[in-house]
Parts: structure tokens; sequence; C-alpha cells
């Protein structure tokens, strides 16, 4: 027998562990020390009132003879891909019910979405980026070619037509950098993806936290519809990360090498997968509904007040940094030419406070460090007052 021996290319993940590690050791040796945690990358606010309510009143449901659900729709429940595509609709991006395919994650989708093209093809991976699109493509034996983000430009790196590619990752609002590309920007990659007959994997997992004039879904761009397939996720926007609820949208006039992809979706997820609980379904439902939108969107300005507190204060500091307008990460040069993991210490050591070093998210990311915004506040502005005092 043979195993697959791409798992032999995969990098150790040491990221979140020696951060641990680091962080414990510390903890240990220094105990009337506060550590602020600002490293981490979960949501910290409870659900929302409209989404508990909609799962309890679908708990009791599941009680009764009448009412009770079994085995859920193929592609999840009319109710729940309609309140996605209506949320699309809002936004000027046409999408029906029927594209919609819901699931239990962004990250297994965007995993699992290989399973649809061959092996071997040429990936473009933005660097840095979430480590899952590297890791899945190395698994699968793929050719992985970057698209290096630097200050130059501003970390949301274009096209380039010498560049050959088929499958192309876009991840807007940026993890984690916090850039967002502009519709121009997108435009770009649209045209480029459909000259190269590629395919783009939109990955819109932090849409919800655009504040200013900017594309939030692929599907707001002319000619998207015939090259990208879209991930959206509740896990950031609506707090679902323990909950889970994600869906991908496939265009069902998108097709490469003789086929149709969305046909292809919906074979692999009938074949593979059984859907989300009804009680996850129901909760989701109201998540996108006027009032749940209306709730989240409370903690969503929770997390953009914290996101501000920290980019104000680099900002004094005359440090570069992207992100924290329109995406709870902001994303830092590290001062006098650190190293990520240089910084880290001094940070953990001088100041008690937990970032992410950018190295973990890829070569272009030495030299960085990622502050995230979904602590609470009262520690956001501590850890902010802390940082200054050592740096300023
Ligand atoms: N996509 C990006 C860019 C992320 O940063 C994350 C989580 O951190 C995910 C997807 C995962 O989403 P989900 O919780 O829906 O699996």
């Amino acid at each position: 027998m043979k195993v697959n021996k791409n798992y032999a290319n995969l990098k150790e993940s040491y990221l979140f562990a020696t951060i641990g590690k680091k962080v414990r050791e510390y903890t240990a040796a220094n105990p009337d020390k506060s550590v602020i945690r600002m490293g981490i990358g979960d949501v910290t606010r409870p659900l929302a009132p409209a989404v508990i309510g909609a799962m309890q009143k679908a708990v009791s449901e599941m009680g009764v003879a009448e009412t009770f659900r079994g085995y859920g729709d193929d592609y999840g429940y009319d109710f729940l891909r309609t309140a996605i595509s209506d949320y699309y609709n809002k936004k000027g991006a046409e999408i029906s019910s029927a594209e919609v395919f819901v699931s239990d994650g962004a990250k297994s989708d965007v995993a699992n979405i290989l399973d649809i093209f061959a092996s071997g093809n040429t990936v473009l991976v933005p660097d840095p980026v979430y480590p899952v699109y590297v890791d899945t493509n190395i698994m699968a034996g793929n050719k992985i070619v970057y698209a290096s983000g630097n200050i130059e430009n501003n970390f949301l790196p274009m096209p380039d037509e010498n560049v050959q590619a088929d499958i192309i990752y876009i991840c807007s609002p940026n993890n984690p950098t916090g850039a967002v590309y502009s519709a121009e920007q997108l435009k770009k990659w649209v045209d480029y993806a459909t000259a190269q007959n590629a395919v783009i994997l939109y990955d819109s997992a932090y849409e919800a936290f655009i504040c200013e004039d900017l594309p939030t879904s692929i599907f707001q761009i002319e000619g998207a519809k015939n090259c990208a397939i879209e991930f959206g996720s509740l896990s950031k926007s609506a707090g679902f990360t323990g909950t889970r609820c994600a869906y991908t949208i496939v265009p069902t006039e998108l097709e490469r090498d003789g086929m149709n992809l969305h046909k292809l979706w919906s074979r692999r997820q009938n074949t593979k997968y059984n859907q989300l609980p009804y009680i996850i379904q129901r909760g989701a439902e109201a998540a996108l509904l006027p009032e749940g939108l209306a709730q989240s969107k409370t903690d969503i300005d929770y997390y953009m007040q914290n996101a501000k507190t920290i980019s104000d204060a680099i900002s004094e500091l005359g440090i570069w940094f992207s992100g924290g307008k329109n995406a709870p990460y902001v994303w830092l040069k590290c001062p006098n030419n650190l190293k990520s993991w240089d910084f880290f210490d001094l940070l953990l050591e001088k100041a008690n406070v937990v970032g992410t070093p950018g190295a973990g998210f890829g070569s272009q990311g030495e030299g960085f460090l990622r502050l995230s915004a979904f602590a609470n506040h009262e520690n956001t502005v501590l850890a902010m007052k802390r940082v200054k005092d050592i740096l300023g």
C-alpha cells in the first residue's frame, strides 16, 4: 500500500504551539504579571439574542413528532440558502439560493474544493496569508507560486501577466494583513483569471468588517461569475467559531475543462457531506435576518473600536501598519528592523502583550507582527498603553 507522501512535504506548524509554550513559560516564571493576549483570531463576544432565540425554538421543534427533522436537504435548508442569497442580493451581488452550499466551515470548504480540481495544477497564493491554502495544496500535490505582499504594494499583490496560474486564492479582507482590495483591483484579478482560464477561490470570511466603500464579495465585480468561487463564514461576522456555519457560492455558469464546476461541487457535497444540524441552520438564518444582523453589528463595532485603539497607538508611535480600518487585524512592521519572533519576545517580556509573529503566515511576513482586535476593550486599551510605554 502507499500513503499520500505529499504530507511529508508539509512544514511543521509551530506557530500557535510555540506562542502557547512561550506564554506558559513566561507566566510560570512571572506569576505576578498579567499577560494580555492579542494574538488570537477567535471571537470573544457571545452569540446574538436573535440567534439564541431561533436555536431554542428549533430545539423545541426537534422534540415534537410533527416538527422533528432527520437528515436535512443536501446543500442546506432552503430557508438558510435563501437568507444567504438575499444577504448577497442586498449588496448588489446577484446570487440565487441554488448557488449557495451551506457547510460547517470556510476552512473545510477551502480545503475540500480541491477535490473537484485535478492534482498538479499551478496555484497562486498570496504571501503572507491564512496558512490553510498552502498546506492543503501541498497535501494535494499542487505546484504553488506566490504573489508577494509587501510595504510597496500595501500587502495587496496584483496579477503578473507573466505568471501562469490555474487556481488563484484571494483573501480580502486579508488575514493576517487586514488589507482589502478595491473594486478596480479585483476587476484586474477577474480579468487576469479569465485570460488565464483560471479559477479564483475568494475567501470573504472577514467581509462583515468592511466599513468603507470597498467590495465585500467578488460577485460585485463584473465577470466574476464566470471565474470565481466564494467562501463565506458566520464565524467572525456572527460569532459562530464554535457553533459552526459557513457557505460556498459556486455560480451555475462556471465551467472549466469541459465540465460544470457547480455540478461537480454538488456531486462532491452530496457524496461526502451530510449538512449542519437543523438547530444551527435556524440560528444562522436568524443571524442573517435584519434583527440578527443589527445585533451582530454591535459586536463588530465593538471589535472595530478595539482595532481603532490599536491602530491609533501604532500610528502615534510612527510605525508602519496595514489593516485596522476594515478588518479586525492590525499588521505592523516590527520596529528597529527586528525579526517577527524577536519582537514577539520583546512585547511579551517588556509589555506583557502577546501578538502573532508575521513569519508564521509566509516568508513575506518576516519582520511583521499581527495584533488582533478580538480581545476585550479594557485589555486592548491597557495593552496599547504598555506598548506605547516601551516603544514611545
Ligand atoms: N478564512 C480565513 C481567512 C480565516 O482567517 C479563517 C479563520 O481564522 C477561516 C477562513 C476559517 O473560517 P471557519 O471558522 O468558517 O472555518
